[in-house]
C-alpha cells in the first residue's frame, strides 16, 4: 500500500514568494497521478515537497497514512526521476543503477539481481558496462528510471522526465512508463507541462495554475466537463476557441458576440440555463472538432452556419486545421482531410450548438 496525501499544503520561498497555496491531493494506492500546468504553476515545488527536497511551509504530507513532513528524504521510501537524468558520468550504467543500493548496504548478490531485473524490464541489458556519455538521450533516461526501479520504492516521482527527448522518443518512453506502471503496480506521481503527456498517462490529472489547483479529475472528465475557462483552454490541442459576448432575449435566448459576427439562438438545456444570464457578459467556448465543414458534414438544424474566408489551412495528414476570424478573434476548426480547402476562399463552416460551452465572464467558472 502506498497512498500519498497532501492536506492544505503551502510553500512560501524565502523572500515571500508563494509557490503553492493550500493544495489538497489524495493519491490512491497504485494510482498514476499527473500534475500539469504552465511553467511556474508550482508543480515541481509540489513534487519536491513530496520527495522531501523542499520543506513544507504549511500543511501536512502523509505517505501511507504516516505524517512525513519531518522525515528525511532517504527514509520516505520514494524514488525520483529527474528531467536531466542526474547520472554519474564516471560510473557505468551498472554502477549508476547499483549506487543507491550500495549506499544502503545491500549485499552484492541482491544488487546484481535487482539491477539485472531492472535492466531487463527497460531493455538496457546490453549497455550495462557503458558510461552515460556513450548512450543516447532515451537510453540515459531509461537508466535514470532503472535507478529508481532497483530501489523498489513505495512511490515513484517523475519530474518532467521526457522533456529532453525528441518528439518520437517521447511518445515511446510515454508508453514505456505507462507499461511500467502496470507491471510494477506502483504509485506514481508525474509532473509535466505537456497536456498530451498528462492526458495519455494519468489515471487522474491535477491541473495547477499560479500555485492553486483548478481541477483534479480523470482525463475524459477534464476534457468534457472542465470546471472553468482555464482548464477548458489548457486541455485539448488545438485549444478550445473562446469569444466574448452577451446573452440577449430576442425571440428566444441568444448569444451575441461583442463584434456582432455571431448571433446564435441557444437550444436545449442551455436555453434554460442561460436565461439567468440575460443582458450579462459571458464567454462562449467551442472545441475545434465541434466546428464542421459543409463539405464533410451534412447540414442539420442544430448547426449554426458561418461564411468566412480561411486565413490559414494546415494539413496534418489525417485531418486539416482551418484558421479563420470571428470578431477579429482567431478560431480554429479541425476537419477530416477529404480535399485541401483553399486559403483565402470563403468557406461555409458550422458550429454545433449542442457543443457550445459557456463561462461566467467574471469568475470564468463553467456554466452548466
Ligand atoms: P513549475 O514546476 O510549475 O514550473 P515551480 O514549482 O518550479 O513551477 O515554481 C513555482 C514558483 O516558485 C515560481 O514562481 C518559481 O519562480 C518559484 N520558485 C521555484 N523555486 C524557487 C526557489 N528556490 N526560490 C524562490 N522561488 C522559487
Amino acid at each position: 500500500m502506498a497512498e500519498v496525501q497532501l492536506k492544505n499544503v503551502s510553500k512560501v520561498y524565502e523572500g515571500g514568494n508563494i509557490a503553492v497555496k493550500e493544495i489538497n491531493i489524495d493519491v490512491k494506492d497504485r494510482e498514476f497521478v499527473v500534475l500539469v500546468g504552465p511553467s511556474g504553476c508550482g508543480k515541481s515545488t509540489t513534487l519536491r515537497m513530496i520527495a522531501g527536497l523542499e520543506d513544507i511551509s504549511k500543511g501536512e504530507l502523509y505517505i501511507d497514512g504516516k505524517l512525513v513532513n519531518d522525515v528525511a528524504p532517504k527514509d520516505r521510501n520514494i524514488a525520483m526521476v529527474f528531467q536531466n537524468y542526474a547520472l554519474y558520468p564516471h560510473m557505468t550504467v551498472y554502477e549508476n543503477m547499483a549506487f543507491g543500493l550500495k549506499l544502503r548496504k545491500f549485499d552484492k548478490k541482491e544488487i546484481k539481481i535487482r539491477v539485472n531485473d531492472a535492466a531487463k524490464i527497460l531493455g538496457i541489458e546490453e549497455y550495462l558496462e557503458r558510461k552515460p556519455k556513450a548512450l543516447s538521450g532515451g537510453q540515459r533516461q531509461r537508466v535514470a528510471v532503472g535507478r529508481a526501479i532497483v530501489r523498489k520504492p513505495k512511490v515513484f516521482l517523475f519530474d518532467e522526465p521526457l522533456s529532453n527527448l525528441d518528439a518520437k522518443l517521447r511518445v515511446q518512453m510515454r508508453t514505456q512508463i505507462s507499461k511500467l506502471h502496470h507491471s510494477l503496480n506502483a504509485t506514481m506521481i508525474y509532473v509535466t507541462h505537456d497536456q498530451t503527456e498528462a492526458m495519455t498517462m494519468g489515471d487522474r490529472i491535477v491541473i495547477m495554475k499560479d500555485g492553486v489547483i483548478h481541477q483534479v479529475d480523470t482525463p475524459l472528465n477534464l476534457y468534457n466537463l472542465p470546471v472553468n475557462k482555464f482548464v477548458a483552454g489548457f486541455i485539448g490541442s488545438p485549444s478550445m476557441n473562446f469569444i466574448e459576448g452577451k446573452i440577449l432575449q430576442d425571440n428566444g435566448v441568444v448569444f451575441k458576440s461583442s463584434g456582432n459576427d455571431l448571433s446564435i439562438k441557444l437550444i436545449g438545456k442551455q436555453e434554460d440555463t442561460l436565461k439567468a444570464y440575460i443582458n450579462k457578459n459571458i464567454w462562449l467556448g467551442i472545441r475545434p472538432e465541434d466546428i464542421y465543414d459543409t463539405a464533410s458534414m451534412d447540414y442539420k438544424p442544430k448547426y449554426y452556419k458561418i461564411d468566412t474566408p480561411l486565413e490559414v489551412v494546415e494539413p496534418m495528414g489525417n485531418e486539416i486545421f482551418l484558421y479563420f476570424f470571428i470578431d477579429k478573434v482567431q478560431f480554429v476548426a479541425r476537419i477530416p482531410a477529404r480535399e485541401m480547402p483553399e486559403r483565402g476562399k470563403i468557406r461555409t463552416l458550422m458550429l454545433d450548438r449542442e457543443k457550445l460551452n459557456f463561462f461566467d465572464f467574471d469568475t470564468e467558472l463553467a456554466i452548466r
